[in-house]
């Protein structure tokens, strides 16, 4: 998966003109760590993490800079001053914020570039609010500029440099270590990225800065892999992380709004009104997207991959429970097809109703739990085409047994939808 992500990554930065190649920006790095650096060279390491910090002056009212120039009277910072200063955009999630570094900027980072230009710096407290306010002269911020850039990149009071290594993911040769590195998603790298052995002490990596920013990029929620949440929690949702290395039709074709466009247009052809794609339409109607969508699969120019990963926010911190891999696109076009045939979104539908009774029986705080259940037995068929009888069992008691107690007649609805699954499987 890490490799999606990293393909997910470059496909972002071409997306935003991003141009370097990793020779030359490995080698402005190489600047940034002498000193010996130009601000054409800064302004080319800040611009790919731009998006990452506040570029208005006073939108992030817990930092208050002052800026001292010739006058030697303290002024307010100008818009274009801003970038120097990169404070950390307001509502980053905890690890956007702790993939630059974000989470130690006021306590650690903060400080340091102050003390480094010889800046003043206070922590003032205003109600609930801590408050920090430094004031800086002007002819220091390019080295403030320098040392933000320094810890932001690297982790901080690390060194810098070490033996030669080779990074995993474009092959480069370079000596750089203690570099921050997070991918979008939680998820265990570090057999892909640090080859030394276990419990060796020192955390390093062998990516190289370059591949390090593309990462960088996409921590923030708008260049990350798409999420998608769930109708009845809002902490539960899916990652879609489409991958094909040599052809970026996959991309631009397999998304959320491509499935929401096709799906309203069904829907409104039914006459009936659509709201919104939600993780369970999503997958749901994956395979009459398929159909739809993607006929060049099926004569075998685009072999991609779809990564779908269940995640789920508790306390703050995002947790992985579960994903799959969807690799026979033949087969879910030729269960597409079936649902097709079978009576199209009404069996989708009608399925999604049954699920969504499924959940109802859940307590509020326990409706993750519920939707797990489902991207469970929902993945199953999705990348292998086998429905788990037992789970469906346990799905149609429960409401066998509420039909009874409310005395009403179970029929089973959303049978075709399932059925489609097995069809296809005895055709392909
Ligand atoms: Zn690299």
């Amino acid at each position: 998966m890490i490799t999606a992500l990293y393909n997910w990554a470059k496909y972002k930065a071409k997306k935003d003109n991003l141009l370097y190649s990793p020779m030359d920006f490995i080698n402005v790095i190489r600047k940034l760590i002498i000193g010996d650096i130009e601000v054409t060279g800064l302004y080319s390491l800040y611009e790919p993490i731009a998006h990452l910090y506040e570029t208005y002056p006073f939108e992030n009212p817990n930092y208050q800079f002052k800026i001292i120039d010739k006058s030697k009277k303290e002024r307010d910072v100008s818009q274009e001053e801003m970038k120097y200063l990169m404070i950390p955009k307001r509502g980053l999630t905890g690890k956007a914020k702790q993939s630059i570094g974000g989470s130690i900027y006021a306590r650690t980072t903060l400080k340091n570039a102050v003390i480094i230009t010889g800046g003043k710096y206070e922590k003032v407290r205003e109600g609930k609010n801590i408050i920090h306010r430094v004031v800086i002269s002007k002819n220091k911020l390019i080295d403030f500029w320098r040392q933000r850039l320094l810890d932001t990149y690297f982790q901080s009071r690390g060194e810098f440099i070490g033996e030669e290594r080779i990074c995993p993911f474009c092959g480069i040769k370079h000596e750089f270590k203690n570099l921050r590195f997070n991918p979008p998603i939680n998820i265990f790298v570090e057999n892909v990225t640090n080859y030394n052995p276990y419990l060796y002490e020192e955390p390093s990596h062998s990516i190289c800065p370059y591949c390090a920013m593309l990462f960088l990029r996409t921590v923030l929620e708008e260049k990350g892999p798409e999420k998608i949440q769930f109708p009845k929690a809002k902490n539960a949702f899916i990652y879609n992380l489409p991958y094909e290395p040599e052809n970026e039709y996959i991309y631009e074709i397999f998304n959320k709004n491509k499935a929401g466009e096709f799906l309203k247009k069904e829907i409104e052809d039914m006459g009936w009104r659509y709201s919104e794609i939600d993780a369970l339409y999503y997958l749901l109607y994956l395979p009459l997207f398929i159909f739809r969508s993607l006929p060049l699969s099926l004569s075998g120019r685009i072999k991609p991959y779809v990564y779908i990963v269940f995640a789920s926010i508790s306390k703050q911190a995002e947790e992985i429970s579960n994903h799959f891999v969807i690799t026979r696109f033949d087969y879910l076009a030729k269960v597409g097809e079936m649902i097709n045939e079978e009576g199209g979104v009404r069996e989708i539908y009608n399925f999604k109703s049954r699920l969504n009774s499924f959940i109802e029986k859940f307590k509020k705080d326990q409706v993750v739990i519920g939707y797990k259940l489902i991207f469970r037995f929902l993945g199953k068929m999705l990348s292998e085409g086998n429905i788990d009888f037992i789970f469906l069992h346990s799905l149609l008691r429960k409401e066998i047994n509420q039909k009874k107690k409310d005395n009403k007649i179970p029929y089973f609805t959303g049978y075709k939808y399932l059925n489609a699954f097995l069809k296809a499987k005895r055709e392909v």
